[in-house]
């Protein structure tokens, strides 16, 4: 499986992403994470990158598919397949990306554009907690750890991330709608973007999309009458 996961922030990509990876093995890239990792430097790049995340801005197109073009020609995994979370968001980064996937010869299979709306967005953000150690996701009231303030996977502490506060998450919709919005007609133009609700439960979430995927795979056997 070789997907990019679309949506504003909040809807549900991360979640996704951790359940797929658990699942099936692949390499889960996620810039925002990436991007975290080098603000834990204070390097100068490193002190750059957080005055942007904290304003709910983007990171330059440079750094940023500097990163994943590292990444991808780096890790042996993603041979097993990938999944692209929070990148590509410009139009850039996907004509980007679509260079960097050609060269290593392991271009996408589909964009999946998880559509939700905006109280769902707000919700989720706010309430959401953070593992310090394994990045793992939890939500105060849809999937609360089983002792407050705590990762049930790894036993760290976990934190609210200061971009999720009421002003900065409405930032960073108005820019998903700028920036990030383009990038859905880039895909559907080649053929590659399929749709899906992310305003369901991350598991049901995942059964639509194995359901898709069996469906296409079906569908495309019987136009090639086997
Ligand atoms: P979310 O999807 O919840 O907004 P992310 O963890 O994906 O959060 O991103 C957090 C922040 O990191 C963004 O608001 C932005 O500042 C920066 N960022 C992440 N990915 C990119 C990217 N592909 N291009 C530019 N900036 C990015
Ligand atoms: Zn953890």
């Amino acid at each position: 499986m070789r997907i990019v996961l679309l949506g504003p922030p909040g809807a549900g990509k991360g979640s996704l992403a951790a359940l797929i990876k658990e699942r099936t093995g692949i390499v889960h890239i996620s810039t925002g994470d990436m991007l975290r990792e080098e603000m834990k430097k204070s390097s100068q790049i490193g002190l750059q990158i957080k005055a942007l995340v904290a304003k709910g801005a983007l990171v330059s197109d440079e750094i940023v598919t500097r990163l994943v073009e590292y990444k991808v020609t780096h890790d042996p995994q993603m041979a097993k397949g990938y999944l692209f979370d929070g990148f590509p968001r410009t139009t850039q980064q996907a004509q980007d990306l679509d260079r960097i996937l050609a060269k290593v010869g392991k271009p996408l299979d589909f964009a999946l554009f998880m559509e939700t709306n905006v109280e769902m967005i707000l919700s989720r953000l706010m309430g959401r907690w953070v593992c310090r150690q394994c990045g793992a996701l939890f939500h105060i009231k849809n999937r609360p750890p089983k002792k407050p303030g705590v990762c049930d996977v790894c036993g760290t502490e976990l934190y609210q991330r200061s971009d999720d506060n009421k002003g900065i998450i409405r930032k960073r919709i108005q820019v998903y709608e700028i920036s990030t919005k383009p990038i859905i007609d880039y895909y559907e133009a080649q053929g590659k973007l399929r749709r899906i609700s992310g305003d369901k439960e991350t598991v049901d979430v995942h059964d639509d999309l194995v359901k898709m995927i069996n469906e296409e795979s079906y569908q495309n056997q019987k136009s090639s009458g086997s």
